[in-house]
């Protein structure tokens, strides 16, 4: 599906169920992927879930939602604006990594 069918699909569902619906569910999509994190990181890291293979899909399942949450407030917010940003957050962390290897090297 390309970037006009789902900024076509994300206007109606803000025409179904008003704008207000629509940041409300990004919070909770955000909401459900912090659970999906942490059940993946308890299975990964503290050997919880044994043998649970919907851990992975929920994952999947609940990045894909925040995903079309984010394009969908982008577009409200301003796709210019947010790029600007992300450039800028980039930027900054590149800095850091390279502030790190250089810290690393002195010792
Ligand atoms: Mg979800």
């Amino acid at each position: 599906m390309d970037k006009q069918e789902r900024m076509k699909i994300y206007k109606e569902a803000e025409d179904i169920w008003g704008l207000t619906a629509q940041y409300d569910q990004a919070i909770e999509e955000m909401g459900e992927l912090i659970v999906a994190i942490n059940k993946y990181k308890r299975k990964y890291f503290a050997g919880e879930y044994k043998g649970n293979n919907s851990i992975e899909e929920n994952l999947a399942e609940e990045i894909a939602d925040v995903k079309m949450c984010l394009e969908q407030l982008e577009s409200y917010v301003g796709e210019e604006k947010i790029s600007m940003v992300f450039e800028k957050k980039l930027e900054k962390l590149a800095n850091l990594i390279e502030f790190m290897k250089e810290e690393r090297n002195d010792k």
